[in-house]
Formats: structure tokens, C-alpha cells, sequence
């Protein structure tokens, strides 16, 4: 009954973190009183250790074929194009072994080089994000550099292949990841207070590929310790990982709701159909509900249509937090989004539209020194009661949802028994 509702791999970069979820950098002072503590914080440290740092030819060539590497990478896969909104890739894999290998100051450097090339031929993004995003990376990176320094006299003795300096590697990629982590989940727990820890912190997907990149930069930090050549042999499976990568989130991102995360149309009657299917042959009930904000577009014409957006964002993300996994739950279009509810009768079902439309109506979204708040309303439908396919469930609900609508918005209908169909007219006995 697994039908995941929205994309599944989570970012760990800040740039795609902040899409989206905050668009309107003048709205949140908190966040941006946190976005430049975070740059100052970076520039300082870049100033510190670059007068600290006695910079020397085997480092520089290092960072140089390191650098060279990422921006392979980054070249390797331009074409297949980034998802919107979420993306990961695999670059730590390149910064973690100039983390560990190479003096604190490269490590700062080495993500303003990575984010500068795909600012210029991947993708152009609002550029506090992309600054953001090397603060964080350089300071995550200069800090579990410094940690391994300080444990290990010689860094390059990690490719002799004793056991502890290769645990400190790990350790510091672990604290690397960590503060990585930390720190843009700061940022979009500011953005977006609303959101639990957990959804900002905790995604198996993401953490599986957390430990991918940390295996890989220890791996690729010996290697390159043995001899930079072998660099060469790193690269095209490192390159062959990170395209897999990108085909499966441009595939998840074909299914989602760039705005709101949520299912698309088309992939919400794909799953809504398997789950009414499933339905049918089981006997197991089923409902639908179609949500629609009332007076959104006043909302629009107050306030205008980013933070319209920001509301929608708000909605979707207030709808998932409140469903079970196995709801399935997308955006229809517009203002308008669409749950299916496996398992739940007539009652179960007014129980959870009644439950969306408390929390939605608690709802809050900043904007202009002011909260928004917003309603909805519900029209519902059930399986076996108002029809059998997907069709005839659509339209029911639609129609409860005008009824909704008429009574005077802010509220939920879901009739308990199929309406009774049109009379038909008296014969025309007229000769
Ligand atoms: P009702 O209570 O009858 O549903 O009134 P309404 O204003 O919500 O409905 P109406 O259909 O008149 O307006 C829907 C508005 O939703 C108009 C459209 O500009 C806006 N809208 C649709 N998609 C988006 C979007 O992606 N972002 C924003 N900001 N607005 C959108
Ligand atoms: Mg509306
Ligand atoms: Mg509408």
C-alpha cells in the first residue's frame, strides 16, 4: 500500500533546500540574520587560516586535480539537466579528500570553486543561496578538516593503510556531513518554522546517500594519497554514480509538483487509479476528497503571487504532514488538491477532511508585516457509495465540493449516499 506521496530524496544543499520554500528574502529577518552570520562566519575563517597557511606546490596540485575532477563531474552530467527544486550530487566525493588531505584553507575555497561553475554552466540561481551554499559546505569542511589535523601529525600517512587515521577520515567525514546537515537545516527550519525537525533532518534516502558520498571521499582521499594518478580511475565511476543519481531525481521530479513537492495530476490518478483498483478487488473502502482555498485569488490580488505561492507551499505542506504515508495526495492544479484515502469509510473520511481543514485554517504564512491565513473546502467521495472508478469518484467529490462552496465555504461535504438521479421527464403525450 506503499504509494509515497511526494519526492524522495531530500536535499542536502542549501540551494535547492531554499527553493521554493522561501523566495522572498525581505520577509524572514530571522533567516537572513542567519544567512550572513553564516558568510561572515565563512569569510572570517577564510582570513584566519589563509594567513595561517603556508601554501605549498603538492597541496596546490592536489587541490588543483581535485577541483579538476568536480568540475568534470559537473560537466559529465550539465547536459542531463538539474531537477527543480530538489537535486544531489555527488561532489563530496572531490571536497572530502581536500578536507582531509590538504590545510583547513582549501576546504573553503574548494566549494566556492564547485558552486561558481554550476552557478555559470549548470544552473543560474539567486546568488545568496549558491553563497550560502559554500559557506556551509566550506565551514562544515574546514572544521572536520581541522579535526582530523589535529588528531593525525601527517595526513597523507592515510594511505599507508593503518587502521586509525583511517577511522579519524571517517569520523571527520561524519562530522563533515553533520555540520553540512546542521547547518542547512538551520536555514530551512527558519524558512519554514511550520516544518517538523524530523522532515528537515531525517530522510532515509538522503542519509543513504550521505553514506555513499562519506565511503566515497575516504576512498578517494587514499587513492589520491598513494599517487594523484590514480585520481583518473576514481573519476569515471564516481561520474557514472552521480549520472545514475540526477536520472533518478529527474524521474521522481517528473512525478512531483515543482511548487509544493506534492504528486503532480498525472502521477496522482496513476497512483489514485492502482489504489481504487486495488480497492475493488478487495472490498476495502475508500475515499476521495477534493480541497480547494477559498478566495485564494484575493490572497493573490493583497498580497501578489509569490506570496500566493508561499501559501500553496504552506497548504501542501500542512496536507502532508497531516496524512498517513500511504494516503495519496498531489495537486490537482491551481488552488485545488486531491487525497486519496485507502481504508477510510464515510466517517474516517469527514474525521481527516475535518482534521486538514482545522490545521489549514491554523495556518499562518508571513507576509508584508502581516499573517495570512486561508480556509478551505471539501468535497468527498466514496467508493461503492458514489462509484467504482476514478471518473465517477472525481466527479462526485467536485460536486460535493460545489455544494461546499454554496453553503458558504470553510467547510466539509461528503453526502453518504449516491444523489439521486435527475427524474425523467413526463412522456410528451401531445399527438
Ligand atoms: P473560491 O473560494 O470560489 O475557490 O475562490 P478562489 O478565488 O479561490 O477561486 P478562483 O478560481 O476565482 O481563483 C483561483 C486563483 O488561484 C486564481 C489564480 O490566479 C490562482 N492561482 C492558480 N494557480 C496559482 C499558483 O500556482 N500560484 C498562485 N499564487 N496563484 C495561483
Ligand atoms: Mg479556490
Ligand atoms: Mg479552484
Amino acid at each position: 500500500m506503499a504509494a509515497t506521496s511526494h519526492a524522495s530524496v531530500k536535499s542536502r544543499d542549501a540551494v535547492s533546500t531554499l527553493a521554493g520554500r522561501w523566495p522572498l528574502l525581505g520577509q524572514r529577518r530571522p533567516l537572513v540574520v542567519y544567512l550572513c552570520a553564516i558568510v561572515a562566519l565563512d569569510l572570517f575563517a577564510i582570513l584566519l587560516f589563509a594567513m595561517s597557511t603556508d601554501f605549498r606546490l603538492r597541496d596546490l596540485l592536489t587541490f588543483a586535480a581535485l577541483m579538476g575532477c568536480g568540475m568534470v563531474c559537473i560537466e559529465a552530467t550539465r547536459r542531463l539537466g538539474v531537477p527543480a527544486g530538489v537535486s544531489r550530487d555527488l561532489l563530496s566525493a572531490w571536497w572530502l579528500p581536500v578536507a582531509l588531505l590538504l590545510p583547513p584553507i582549501y576546504a573553503l575555497f574548494a566549494p566556492i570553486v564547485l558552486q561558481v561553475l554550476l552557478q555559470i554552466r549548470v544552473r543560474a540561481t539567486v546568488l545568496y543561496r549558491r553563497v550560502f551554499s559554500s559557506a556551509a559546505i566550506g565551514l562544515a569542511g574546514c572544521t572536520a578538516s581541522v579535526m582530523f589535523h589535529h588528531l593525525v601529525d601527517d595526513p597523507w600517512v592515510l594511505s599507508k593503510g593503518s587502521g586509525a587515521p583511517i577511522t579519524f577520515a571517517v569520523v571527520a567525514a561524519v562530522l563533515f556531513s553533520l555540520l553540512n546537515i546542521g547547518l542547512i537545516a538551520i536555514a530551512a527550519h527558519t524558512a519554514d518554522p511550520d516544518m517538523p525537525w524530523r522532515e528537515v533532518l531525517w530522510d532515509r534516502e538522503s542519509v543513504l546517500l550521505d553514506i555513499v558520498e562519506l565511503c566515497l571521499g575516504v576512498t578517494v582521499s587514499i587513492g589520491c594519497g598513494l599517487n594523484l594518478a590514480l585520481l583518473v580511475l576514481a573519476l569515471p565511476p564516481v561520474v557514472l554514480l552521480q549520472r545514475s543519481l540526477l536520472h533518478a531525481q529527474l524521474q521522481a521530479a517528473a512525478r512531483t509538483d515543482a511548487k509544493t513537492g506534492l504528486l503532480n495530476a498525472a502521477a496522482w490518478q496513476r497512483e489514485a487509479d492502482t489504489e481504487i483498483v486495488r480497492a475493488r478487488r478487495t472490498g476495502e473502502a475508500l475515499a476521495l476528497l477534493i480541497i480547494d482555498i477559498d478566495h485564494f485569488k484575493r490572497v493573490n490580488d493583497a498580497h501578489g503571487h509569490l506570496v500566493g505561492d508561499q501559501v500553496l507551499v504552506g497548504v501542501a505542506s500542512t496536507l502532508r504532514s497531516q496524512l498517513r504515508d500511504y494516503d495519496v495526495v498531489g495537486r490537482f492544479g491551481g488552488e485545488e488538491f486531491v487525497v486519496l484515502l485507502p481504508g477510510a469509510d464515510a466517517h474516517e473520511a469527514r474525521r481527516v477532511a475535518e482534521r486538514l481543514r482545522t490545521h489549514i485554517g491554523h495556518m499562518a504564512v508571513p507576509a508584508d508585516d502581516t499573517l495570512i491565513r486561508v480556509t478551505i473546502s471539501a468535497g468527498g467521495a466514496l467508493m461503492s457509495v458514489h462509484g467504482d472508478d476514478l471518473i465517477d469518484l472525481l466527479a462526485a467529490a467536485d460536486l460535493a465540493l460545489y455544494r461546499a462552496k454554496e453553503l458558504g465555504r470553510d467547510r466539509v461535504c461528503i453526502p453518504t449516499a449516491q444523489p439521486p438521479p435527475p427524474r425523467s421527464l413526463p412522456k410528451d403525450t401531445t399527438p
